[in-house]
């Protein structure tokens, strides 16, 4: 079948291209009419420096991995989904066999295939195949974006709990992007009594205090950490966040959350930034007991994700800022790129109408 898809050739090289894909199946796979796909940074960082860390495009590759889908046809082994069932798509479809997928902890599993990561393609395109297990079947009153957006929402899950968020934390919240905000959401839907956050951007501290933040806080490039220090000291009436989760991999703001979390406190790194090497004052938060802690996307979050979202307590929607059209995803890349309009998170409908279909 004609496959419209979203594809990056090399760096700088985005292009619609018409592809085919065989209607054949795995036992165990789905076919998935796209639905929605939200655009991610790792999506737009693949197009604009063709590479992410040791991932290069060496070969053209779809991107999307935000995505939600109307199953179309199921394998012969699959048995909780049916054709017309519409879908959240977990990404990450890892080997199953491994010390870390027997574990639990799949995200970390070194064989994992994940969409738009290099050389594995994404779904930004019109039918895509995917395991029927990492596929959720979405409630009839959760649309296919929020079926979409429950991909950054994992993250936010992932970081919450690596954190240790729970009732009553004091939460600090280092960036207002997409991710940033899906934290804050997941914070406050665990019991957070107070989420503060930062942003060099006044625009997304406002877009973060219309999603239920208590407090924003706009860090000036040149500020000293004194400076931002004394402000987030004031923003927490005089103590500090017991749980720092830091979104923006910039080195002074990592230097920031670990200076300003409570002593014994949990500060979690989810932005990544482009040394693994930084200057950070590490003997401060082992004096201190500050626990550092990591995050690789997520694992067995997809439900919680969902439950979030189909009983109210997350609102992601407020995250969406732009829509475009499948055959106008180089604009939608356009939009993510620059920011421009206060852009967050762009979303590109993929369903063509029943008509044409
Ligand atoms: P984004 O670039 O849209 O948001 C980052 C925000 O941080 C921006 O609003 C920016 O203004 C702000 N910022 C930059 N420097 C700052 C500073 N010094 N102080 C305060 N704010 C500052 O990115 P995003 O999509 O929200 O993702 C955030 C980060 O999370 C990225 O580094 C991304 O790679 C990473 N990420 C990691 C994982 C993971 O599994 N670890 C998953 C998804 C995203
Ligand atoms: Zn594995």
């Amino acid at each position: 079948m004609e496959n419209l898809s979203c594809v990056v050739f090399t760096k700088g090289d985005l292009r619609m291209e018409k592809r085919t894909l065989e209607e054949d199946l795995d036992p165990h796979d789905v076919l998935l009419e796209m639905q929605k796909v939200g655009i991610c940074g790792s999506d737009v960082h693949y197009w604009t420096a063709g590479r992410i860390a040791n991932f290069v495009v060496e070969a053209p590759m779809v991107l999307g991995h935000e995505a939600s889908g109307r199953v179309v046809k199921v394998g012969s082994r699959v048995s909780h989904l049916k054709p017309g069932d519409r879908v959240a798509i977990e990404p990450g479809v890892p080997c199953r066999r491994c010390s870390y997928c027997v574990g639990g902890r799949y995200n970390l599993c070194p064989d994992i295939q994940f969409c738009a990561t290099p050389p594995v393609d994404g779904n930004l395109c019109q039918y895509y195949k995917h395991a029927a297990d990492f596929c959720f079947k979405l409630p009839d009153h959760v649309s296919d974006e929020e079926g979409a957006l429950l991909e950054p929402l994992s993250v936010g899950v992932h970081a919450c709990r690596r954190a240790g968020v729970t009732l009553g934390a004091r939460v600090l919240i280092c960036g207002a992007g997409p991710i940033g905000l899906v934290n804050l959401l997941v914070a406050k839907a665990m019991g957070a009594a107070f989420v503060c956050l930062t942003d060099l951007d006044e625009n997304r501290l406002q877009v973060a205090l219309s999603m239920g933040a208590d407090a924003g806080i706009t860090i000036a490039k040149e500020q000293t950490a004194d400076e931002a220090l004394a402000m987030i000291k004031e923003a927490f009436k005089g103590d500090s966040p017991t749980h720092t989760i830091e979104c923006t991999g910039a080195e002074s703001s990592i230097r920031l959350g670990m200076l300003a979390t409570k002593s014994g406190g949990v500060m979690v790194l989810v932005g990544v930034g482009p040394s693994s090497y930084l200057n950070v004052p590490v003997f401060d938060a082992a004096v201190r007991e500050v626990d550092i802690r990591g995050i690789f996307r997520y694992a067995n979050c997809y439900p919680t994700a969902l439950e979030f979202v189909a009983s109210g307590k997350c609102d992601v929607k407020k995250l969406i800022t732009h829509r475009f059209e499948l055959e106008d995803s180089l604009k939608a890349f356009e939009a993510a790129k620059t920011g421009a309009d206060g852009a967050i998170k762009v979303m590109i409908n993929c369903a063509r109408p029943t008509e044409v279909r």
